[in-house]
């Protein structure tokens, strides 16, 4: 691909993806239930006239443009879909107008973007075949992992490519790696059983809030005494709830959690140092504290091979001054790695800078330049075109 057949997101169809994030942006909706944003996704895909299946984990929806060529000239695109339980504070006019839900890291933008990339791709003669699927569930749930055991990638994608709009860099910046980009995630829960009393006989009771209070003390010490210096990890407890009045002593507490590393050594040291700290808690308080561990992620790693054609498709939507890389491994996670664990793929991260007064992802004043949505859609539709173009030579 020249530099004259470049996918170019014109005014029109910068207009059309806007208006999708926006309607998308309004109504957003939890993992496992984007069912307006599916019968959306559904509707466009009718008036682009592409073929696609539903119904992959309850509301995902690939497409499918162009036929395979030669053996394995099959390119896999990936949107994610869904909202978070945020409440949404911004004053923008899109808004969510849905209480205590928001689309606050951008997968509404995603959506959009994998749309115009479909509108620009209808316009190539493709060298082989591209799938555009449209995940639910990144946020809760590993929808990955679900619809791939559902066959997503069985009918012979033999690369997958994603973006993630990200306000850390500004807008028409991509970044480029290779290796481990995101970290492993291990979200846990701990349940703390004590027993529930009057405030002023602590004597008769067993208190579930201190024990609590000391654990989650206790845990910091997995990163700060127990893990090598040089490597990272985090512990973040997210979650503590207990107790219902001033003047008794809880029940229970529900402590929830996660762990994010990128280094298999620190992973199994700290999971099992997780373990190890509550039970000695719960010994020393005489309380009962049941662990779980539940949606792991495993580490997104790039392949050499598709980072290379994602770079080469940044250099030619935004050139190459504009092609950063991200530097050390993010400690967040992403599901897109559950992909990437059967067939190779790369996932990079669209700058899109943060407007006057708005917050970073996961918070209730989440917002993003929506020029990004240009770059975004025609880097997907050269990263397809360019990796097609390296199968049939
Ligand atoms: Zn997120
Ligand atoms: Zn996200």
């Amino acid at each position: 691909m020249d530099l004259k057949s470049l996918p170019v997101v014109d005014h029109e169809l910068f207009e059309w993806m806007q208006t999708i994030r926006r309607t998308i942006h309004r109504q957003p909706e939890l993992s496992f239930q984007e069912f307006h944003t599916s019968t959306l996704i559904q509707e466009k895909l009718d008036e682009l006239g592409i073929d696609y299946q539903t119904g992959w984990a309850g509301t995902g929806v690939i497409a499918t443009l162009g036929t395979e060529r030669v053996s394995g000239s099959h390119v896999g695109l990936r949107a994610d879909m869904d909202g978070l339980p945020i409440q949404d504070n911004k004053e923008a006019p899109y808004a969510s107008k849905i209480t205590g839900v928001s689309h606050a890291c951008g997968h509404d933008g995603h959506v959009a973007m994998l749309l115009g990339a479909a509108a620009l791709l209808k316009r190539y003669k493709l060298a082989g075949r591209v799938s555009l699927i449209f995940q639910p569930a990144e946020e809760h749930g590993n929808g990955a992992e679900k619809i791939i055991s559902q066959g997503a990638l069985a009918g012979g994608i033999k690369a997958i490519f994603a973006g993630h709009l990200d306000v850390h860099y500004p807008t028409g910046v991509i970044t480029v790696d290779e290796g481990i980009i995101c970290s492993a995630a291990d979200p846990f829960s701990l349940h703390i059983v004590g027993r529930g009393g009057h405030a002023a006989r602590p004597q008769e009771a067993c208190d579930p809030i201190v024990a609590g209070a000391y654990l989650v003390t206790a845990l910091q010490t997995l990163v700060s005494r127990e893990t090598d210096p040089n490597k990272s990890a985090v512990v973040t407890i997210g979650c503590f709830q207990a107790g219902h009045a001033n003047n008794a002593i809880a029940e229970e507490a529900l402590i929830e959690g996660t762990i994010r590393t990128n280094d298999q050594e620190v992973r199994n040291r700290i999971v099992a140092g997780l373990q190890r700290i509550s039970d000695g808690v719960a010994l020393q308080f005489g309380v009962r504290i049941g662990v779980r561990f539940h949606d792991s992620l495993p580490v997104v790693v790039n392949s050499l091979e598709t980072a290379k054609v994602a770079r080469r498709a940044a250099q030619l939507v935004v050139g190459q001054d504009m092609v950063l890389s991200q530097g050390r491994p993010s400690l967040g996670g992403e599901d897109f790695a559950f992909y990437q664990q059967v067939v190779e793929g790369c996932l990079v991260r669209f700058g899109a800078n943060s407007p006057p007064g708005c917050g970073s992802a996961h918070s209730g004043k989440f917002d993003f330049d929506e020029n990004v949505l240009a770059v975004g859609a025609a880097w997907l539709a050269a990263v397809a075109v360019q990796w097609l173009k390296g199968k049939k030579q």
